[in-house]
């Protein structure tokens, strides 16, 4: 057994290692590459209109909007062909916050920090009112509140306090870290427990959906004036969330701002002490249903080779963002980045073998609905495994969207026979600190999509930064938390794997198709 065992550890080596020693990379090109991208780049300047120019990029929103018609006019002034937003299907209402103001006036004056939630209305025009606390576990409790609610704001009893801790906000991976990842094996995709039926975590879901259902009916038969909940996130961070369906049938609810967590306690702890809360507000929400579609940008440098040109790779990340600030770690960073890639290539004159297209995708907050819509509609339908011709042109899709920290390495994704091929086309990269490479998978964001269908999807290891711990969907994801060397040295290595991808006589190996993935119901 053991014999045997090492046999084919030595094989393996052996071929990855001779796999490795035949995949060739252009020295030349990747120091040209390195050159332009280090020492040339414009990836802040994008980062700077995706964020402080556009505002925050919502889906469906007008700032939305501007910052893809922005995109689509710089790709093309560097260079690019069929420069375009194109539809990649129904999305729903636009929402936009007009005017944010609430404050507390008795006891004494104080203004809070709170964010309306996505895709509720406004307070139609200013109110003042009591706080008053509405305790309900069952919808009955909600009885002896009834008619007493009108006007006034409302405010829950949470067990959630303010979050203390001791634990810096950022961090980079450590070296035992990489090396862990690095030596992980294969998990099977996990199976979505949370919609398993008769899982008791769906049961719970279901429970709260529909309590959360009945509040919402309640509050709007009060005619509340507003409605405050406790948003994750301490030190005046405000995590942001959606309020309502964006859909265009969705039922109306009443205002809700996401508070604070030390303003909602401090109101929580004065009413329950029975001392009387007095507050203002004035919150103004606008809705867009002219166009109800979703959109995505798309561009290309086309392909020169005869016999390769029809081939492509792609490369993406989203740029629809939450609204508490611009989305700069989320995702304009990696919208910034894939554009900078694609403008590094053109500066260092590359005439690809295969095309190469980026697309910024929109709507991957509410559930990768750009990515998925752009893959149904180009490559085939993950549901029945339809597929259509382009699924065998395209080579592979490569993906940033977490946060702004420097890429350490990427994930196979399962896809074991790319890990030779990427390891030489990082090895370049090694004093930049990229290079680890794992078998893992990495989810919830748009290569997904991508891998769904058959096609090698890959997103990067990044540094984590204060993604997690500060900036993802806060009113923290600001310009100021971009990093300028981590976005520089991610657009370089981008541009390297396109650059490689391109040039390459075979495509990225692909694993076995997956299996079609009915639609499981939600209701
Ligand atoms: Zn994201």
């Amino acid at each position: 057994m053991k014999t045997k065992l090492l046999y084919s550890c030595l094989l393996f080596a052996g071929m990855t290692g001779s796999a490795f020693a035949q995949e060739s990379v252009d020295p030349a090109m990747v120091q040209k590459i390195r050159d332009e991208g280090l020492n040339h780049s414009k990836v802040m300047e994008t980062a700077f209109y995706l964020t402080d120019v556009s505002g925050p990029r919502l889906s469906g929103s007008p700032s939305l909007k501007y910052s893809q018609e922005w995109a689509v006019t710089q790709l093309k002034s560097w260079g690019m062909v069929n420069a375009k937003r194109e539809p990649w299907g129904k999305f729903g209402k636009g929402w936009q916050v007009e005017k944010n103001y609430a404050a507390i006036t008795v006891p004494y004056y104080h203004a809070i920090v709170a964010i309306p939630k996505a895709w509720t209305p406004g307070t139609n025009g200013a109110i003042k009112g009591d706080v008053v606390l509405v305790k309900a576990d069952t919808v009955t409790d909600l009885d002896k509140y009834k008619g007493t609610l009108h006007g006034k704001i409302v405010i829950f009893d949470t067990k959630a306090g303010v979050e203390r801790t001791f634990k810096a906000d950022a961090a980079r991976y450590t070296d035992e870290e990489l090396d862990a990842m690095a030596k992980a094996t294969n998990q099977p995709a996990t199976q979505r427990r949370a919609f398993d039926r008769n899982s008791p975590q769906f049961a719970a879901m279901a429970k709260a959906r529909a309590m959360r259902t009945a509040i919402n009916t309640f509050l709007m038969s009060e005619n509340v004036g507003l409605v405050l909940s406790q948003a994750r996130g301490s030190d005046g961070t405000v995590f942001t969330t959606n309020g309502a369906s964006y859909a265009d049938t969705a039922k109306a609810v009443a205002p809700e701002l996401e508070t604070g967590s030390e303003d909602y306690q401090r109101i929580l702890r004065l009413v329950k002490a029975g001392i009387k809360v007095t507050m203002e507000a004035d919150i103004k929400t606008r809705f867009f249903t002219d166009d109800l579609q979703g959109y995505d940008v798309v561009a290309e440098i086309p392909g020169t080779d005869k016999r390769l040109k029809d081939q492509v790779v792609m490369i993406g990340g989203h740029l629809d963002s939450w609204h508490g600030a611009t989305g700069a770690t989320d995702n304009a960073a990696g919208s910034a980045v894939m554009m900078e890639t694609m403008r590094i290539l053109k500066a260092v004159n590359f005439k690809p073998r295969r095309t190469i297209r980026i697309a910024l995708w929109s709507s991957e907050e509410q559930g990768l609905f750009g990515s998925r819509g752009y893959v149904l509609n180009h490559f085939g339908d993950p549901k029945t495994m339809e597929l259509k011709p382009e699924q065998g042109k395209l080579s592979a899709y490569y993906n940033l969207d977490n946060g702004t920290g420097k890429i350490r390495g990427i994930y196979l994704q399962g896809d074991s026979a790319a890990a030779p091929i990427f390891k030489a086309w990082l090895a370049p990269f090694k004093d930049l600190g990229a290079n680890t490479i794992t078998i893992r998978n990495t989810g919830s964001t748009d290569h997904v999509s991508f891998d769904a269908v058959g096609i090698p999807g890959f997103q990067f290891i990044q540094d984590a930064l204060d993604y997690g711990s500060r900036t993802h969907h806060s009113n923290q994801d600001t310009y100021d938390k971009l990093s300028e060397d981590d976005l520089k040295q991610a657009a370089t290595i981008v541009a390297s794997f396109v650059y490689n991808t391109s040039q390459r006589d075979e495509m990225i190996p692909r694993k076995e198709l997956p299996k079609a993935q009915p639609a499981i119901a939600r209701n």
